[in-house]
């Protein structure tokens, strides 16, 4: 500092005095505090902020002298009003950069345990040299490389790509909010904390306000509440009525779960062609399918939309099983009827053998991703293929005068119009839904749940003694192939029967490594 602008320094300085609360300027208690005098000059206290007190550095009689060590001497080279500056930016710059430093989780298992867990590929014919490797990505970004901040910084190519445009949505009643607040709480704590994905409500009737405040008071995350339209929710035109109740009265009577509720059919129906067409999704790409009163097990370390996106996938599921086939007899035909007839739209890397059983005239095996569960493209639903297919079976009335799940439905589609490497299997995402649950092999403290076997959920929902066609192989061995479908030597399904077994063993592979 010039020595001019240094006599100026001090030539501004103010009439500060130091007075003790409340009493005269010129008690000697050393109990201080400073305040600006009141007969200080106008312009002088408009401007007071400019300069510290001299008497901070000269303190008057009786008065304890402040200092702070070092200050004086800054105070030479800078002038106070930087320095108040440079403390503003110093502290701007922590309460940025303490967040970064403390936002991966503190739990000690916060590297997704690679070591024990598996991801487990599905057998594809691989002609792609430049197709992403998700197993790799998972190695890079499971440490909760995108996890954002309450503040949110902007962290675009520095930390690979923008955010994804995902939610996280839900087809509720409003008198399933309990439930629901059990599945909020759980997927809340276990990720979207982390990465503050909004919630997408929806429902065939307005949400009340209990409904929206409870479930806005469990994440700190965006909600929104979305009526279903009428026309997504009603009968169509074509739909005969007569024949659409006797229908859910034979449901009812052959026991078909939930067969008999008018609303369940509108539900599977929106589930297999209309949610992705909401306007509130419009903006988005990805989602990820919650119901109430499921469970999530596991930490989950890493950004499920990035991992979609940068792996180009379409499709995630995490359980495999078979399910009631008296739901949908007429599925099968029908759609074998719009492949023959839709050529074009099948995928060339597409793989449907996975569904068809050769022993009976490759026929569908039943299986299907159980979709409660999904995350997977908005894009993908909304594309000219699965639109076709959806409008095809929806004129037939199968989601009427049968009861065409979403999960078949959708598993039929992605299976013909989805490359196989493009369907993901997220078992390291432990979940249950009802009687069936799945939990992967994980470290110590990562899941509340036991490790479960691959073939767990295989026919929990139809029994063994059902005399519904089941597939030669587990549904998820089907679905991943090659080495999974290999059995032990001298294995052979009658003897395993004839000593009481499933038919269901001797695989060489268990998938429960640790
Ligand atoms: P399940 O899993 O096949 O037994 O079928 P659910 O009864 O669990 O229904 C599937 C999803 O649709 C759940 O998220 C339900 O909350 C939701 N759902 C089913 N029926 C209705 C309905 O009539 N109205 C609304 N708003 N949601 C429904
Ligand atoms: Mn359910």
């Amino acid at each position: 500092m010039s020595d001019r602008n240094f006599r100026s320094f001090n030539n501004r300085a103010l009439p500060y005095t130091p007075i003790r609360s409340g009493t005269t300027v010129s008690s000697s208690n050393s109990n201080w505090s400073f305040r600006s005098v009141s007969s200080a000059s106008s312009s002088d206290s408009s401007t007071f902020w400019k300069t510290p007190p001299k008497r901070w550095n000269a303190p008057g009689p009786g008065m304890k002298h402040i200092s702070i060590p070092g200050l004086a001497f800054v105070q030479q080279y800078i002038s106070s009003r930087r320095l108040l500056l440079l403390a503003f930016f110093l502290t701007l710059a922590l309460i940025t950069l303490i967040p970064i430093a403390t936002r991966h989780d503190p739990s000690p298992s916060t590297v997704h345990a690679i070591s024990a867990f598996q991801p487990l590929r599905a057998t594809f014919e691989d002609t792609n040299k430049k197709r992403p490797d998700p197993i790799r990505w998972l190695k890079e970004n499971s440490n909760d490389r995108h996890a954002v901040l309450r503040i949110d910084l902007p962290q675009f190519a520095l930390l690979g790509g923008s955010k994804p445009r995902a939610a996280l949505i839900s087809l509720v009643r409003n008198s399933e909010l309990e439930g629901m607040m059990r599945s909020m709480r759980q997927l809340e704590f276990r990720w979207n904390r982390k990465y503050q994905y909004p919630w997408i409500f929806f429902n065939d009737e307005p949400f009340t306000e209990e409904f929206k405040a409870a479930t806005r008071n469990l994440t700190s995350a965006k909600c929104y509440y979305e009526l279903v339209p009428r026309e997504h929710w009603s009968l169509p035109e074509w739909i005969d009525e007569g024949r659409f109740m006797n229908s859910l009265e034979y449901l009812g009577t052959i026991g078909v779960g939930k067969g008999w509720m008018v609303s369940y059919h509108h539900m599977c129906r929106w589930n297999s062609g209309f949610f992705y067409k909401h306007p509130s999704l419009e903006n988005y790409d990805w989602y990820w399918r919650v119901e109430p009163d499921v469970h999530y097990f596991c930490d989950i370390n890493y950004d499920v939309f990035r991992f979609m996106r940068d792996n180009k996938m379409k499709y995630g599921f995490n359980m495999n099983i078979l399910d009631d086939a008296r739901s949908f007899p007429s599925l099968w035909t029908r759609t074998r009827a719009f492949a023959t007839a839709h050529p074009h739209l099948i995928h060339p890397e597409a793989d449907l053998g996975w569904l068809l059983d050769p022993t009976n005239g490759n026929e569908y095996n039943n299986c299907q991703f159980f979709s409660n569960f999904e995350i997977g493209s908005l894009n993908f639903w909304r594309g000219e293929a699965n639109d076709a297919y959806f409008n095809w079976l929806d004129n037939a009335g199968g989601f009427y005068y049968e009861r065409f799940g979403d999960a078949p439905v959708h598993t039929l589609s992605v299976a013909m119009f989805v490359p196989k490497s493009e369907i993901w299997f997220f078992r390291d995402i432990g979940y249950q839904h009802d009687i069936n649950h799945h939990c992967p092999p994980h470290k110590e403290g990562q899941c509340s749940c036991q490790p479960t076997s691959i073939d767990e959920n295989f026919y929990k929902l139809v029994p063994l003694e059902s005399p519904q066609r089941k597939p030669v192989d587990t549904c998820i061995r089907q679905f991943l192939g090659g080495d999974w479908l290999k059995k032990q030597e001298g294995w052979s399904m009658e003897a395993e029967k004839a000593f009481g077994g499933d038919g269901y063993h001797g695989y060489e592979l268990l998938g429960d490594e640790l």
